[in-house]
């Protein structure tokens, strides 16, 4: 049987690279719907290219603009933020890509666990969000949750060499990002481009100074606690350069298992889709002859507050992780937005953790209301007293 799958963001960095995989993967793989933001030519052309059924895009201004450039295709056209809704219920829809960069992502993951789809999940700021909803949404409906972060990929392909009980640690690994051996004084003065140019991946902007923030590794802590059922103090961040283990897994005999490949999001994208086999893909290979040495070493917690914060939301009632995601989502806007300095960042999440009393056993619309807060707290903060670098 064809398995048909639905790209959510397909015209982002992930979104991109998983239609190359998809392409590359032949007959038995067919792409049935996509989604992007706003970049309608981009979309237009993946739409026309895969003879798609469905695109959506959510930023309804856009419509006519892909209307036009659908014209005569065939392509239904969906707009709005609730076309992710919509493409994550239809019956077409075999597996989803999360591919959308942001907590925006919730409503259509959390529909396609209730339609008890695959889903390939790329897009971890629900998983941080909503961990437990999710993960009960789709225990109960039977979906299938595989992770496409590379590190939970690992993580996910490691933990078949045993059982969840034989488990004794959760090992992240880390590239360190752009920032890895900076002093605080000099990260206070890095610039847009500087947190923006990753030595190891080619992502997003979003997750890019999240990489140089740690805060996408904050986030990883919390989404493996989500995905693998494992108490925080299980999970350990390592800092490993070149970006060659994706993670580990120490089990309680002393063995561990790590994952390995190039640092190429294709691999862990395919392994997503077709797990459990394994197939002869488009993703990179590692010459270890070439590459010498790996090397490795404990974070610093003490510049890289986030990795610190990370534990104690991990630990407290669900809201903490909600407000802690948004923002760090706001904060990184202001930055991008040269509003910001890069220390202001994590200086914001916490200031607006600190000002948040954390509440437990939250629905959906609730803890959406708590994304609202933290998002406008953020915004609304005295940004003279962040002020640190002018852009
Ligand atoms: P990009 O910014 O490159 O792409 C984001 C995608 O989401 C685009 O298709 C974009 O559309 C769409 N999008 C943006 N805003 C909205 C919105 N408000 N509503 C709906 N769709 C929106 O991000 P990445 O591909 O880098 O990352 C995507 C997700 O995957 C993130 O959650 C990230 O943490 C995760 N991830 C990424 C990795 C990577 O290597 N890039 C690795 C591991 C995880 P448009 O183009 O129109 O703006
Ligand atoms: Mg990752």
């Amino acid at each position: 049987m064809v398995n048909r799958i639905a790209i959510l963001g397909s015209t982002g960095s992930i979104g991109k690279n998983a239609v190359s995989v998809i392409e590359a993967l032949g007959d038995d793989y067919c792409v049935t719907a996509l989604t992007a933001n706003s970049s309608v030519e981009v979309l237009a052309h993946q739409a026309r290219r895969l003879g798609v059924k469905y695109a959506g895009i959510t930023d309804a201004r856009y419509t006519d603009r892909l209307a036009q450039l659908l014209e005569g295709s065939g392509v239904e056209i969906l707009s709005g933020p609730d076309c992710l809704v919509q493409i994550a219920g239809m019956d077409c829809v075999d597996t989803i890509l999360t591919a959308v960069v942001g907590s925006v992502g919730l409503k259509g993951v959390l529909e396609g666990a209730r339609a008890g789809k695959r889903l390939a999940i790329a897009n971890k700021e629900p998983l941080v969000v909503a961990g437990h909803l999710l993960t009960e949404t789709a225990r109960r409906s039977g979906a299938q949750i595989i992770p496409v972060d590379s590190e939970h990929s690992a993580i996910f392909q490691a933990m078949q060499a045993g059982t969840k009980d034989e488990v004794d640690k959760i090992i992240l690994t880390s590239s360190g990002g752009p920032f890895r051996n900076y002093t605080e004084e000099e990260m206070a003065k890095a610039g847009i481009s500087d947190a923006l140019n990753h030595p190891k991946w080619d992502m997003g902007p979003k997750i890019s100074i999240d990489s140089a923030t740690m805060m996408n590794k904050a986030l990883e802590v919390i989404e493996a606690r989500w995905l693998f059922d494992m108490p925080v103090d299980k999970i350990d961040v390592l800092i490993h350069p070149e970006a060659i283990i994706h993670s580990l897994v120490e089990f309680v005999d002393g063995s561990v298992i790590a994952q390995m490949g190039a640092p190429d999001m294709c691999l862990p994208i395919q392994y997503a889709i077709t797990y459990p086999q394994r197939v002869k893909g488009i993703a990179g290979r590692i010459d270890f002859a070439r590459l010498g040495q790996m090397n490795f070493a404990s974070p610093n917690t003490d510049v890289f507050k986030s990795l610190r914060l990370c534990f104690e939301v991990a630990s407290a009632p669900d809201s903490a992780a909600a407000v802690f995601n948004a923002a760090n989502e706001a904060a990184v806007e202001l930055f991008l937005a040269g509003s910001i300095g890069f220390t202001d960042i994590v200086d914001l999440v916490e200031d607006t953790l600190e000002s948040h009393s954390p509440a437990a056993d939250l629905e959906l619309e609730e803890l959406i209301e708590y994304d609202r807060w933290a998002r406008e707290k953020v915004f609304h903060q005295d940004c003279k007293k962040h002020r640190s670098y002018a852009g």
